[in-house]
């Protein structure tokens, strides 16, 4: 089934009653935006809180969503989506799983372990790169919710993990910069490459 016909029949259920009239330009509004890769400096922008959680902000998040699932990936950040906002998406669900999707606007670390934990991490702008990084095994975190609520969550396993490396983009801070200068260095080297190739590739394509 091709892209337009699944956004077609798509339905989705809106409080309680399956209504397609809604639901349909609802869904095809969302739009999957490309994710920005190393070595694209927008990464290291620090990114601004969000003043107010309005439809546009709630329409970034479908479309975080939407590119999240397509990658796919467990996590992102706005600013991966060259979005400066402080807004990060994530689903932790296992295949098998039902889908766990949850928002976290202008999170904040506001408390962190002594004992540390090291988990494998990869990135969406980094792709097909895996290092272990170590990080506070759990964390507190301060946020807002989809209805501008302010939460708070105390987080550990795979999901302290997350939450740090998501907050940490919108500071702009990326996972290599965990590793040692070496490493850093050459996956920095690598991408560059890559990035030069591709563009490359576009130029001889235009001609
Ligand atoms: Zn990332």
């Amino acid at each position: 089934m091709n892209k337009q016909r699944t956004i077609f029949f798509a339905w989705v259920q809106v409080g309680g009653v399956i209504d397609p009239g809604v639901a349909a330009p609802y869904i095809a509004a969302m739009a999957l935006r490309n994710i920005i890769k190393l070595p694209d400096p927008r990464l290291r922008l620090v990114s601004a809180p969000v003043r107010a959680v309005d439809d546009g902000v709630r329409r970034l998040v479908e479309d975080m969503f939407e590119t999240m699932y397509d990658a796919p990936g467990i996590g992102l950040a706005a600013i991966q989506v060259v979005v400066p906002q402080r807004v990060v998406t994530l689903d932790l669900a296992k295949k098998d799983e039902p889908k766990n999707p949850r928002v976290f606007i202008n999170p904040e670390i506001i408390w962190r372990s002594e004992q540390k934990d090291v988990h494998e991490e990869g990135c969406l702008s980094i792709p097909e790169y895996y290092e272990e990084v170590e990080r506070p095994a759990k964390v507190k975190v301060r946020f807002l919710d989809l209805d501008g609520k302010p939460q708070e969550i105390e987080a550990e396993g795979i999901l302290a993990t997350c939450l740090q490396h998501e907050i940490d983009h919108t500071n702009g801070v990326l996972f290599i910069d965990y590793l040692s200068k070496l490493k850093r260095n050459m996956v920095i080297k690598r991408f560059t490459k890559a990035a030069r190739r591709e563009a490359e590739e576009q130029a001889a394509d235009k001609a």
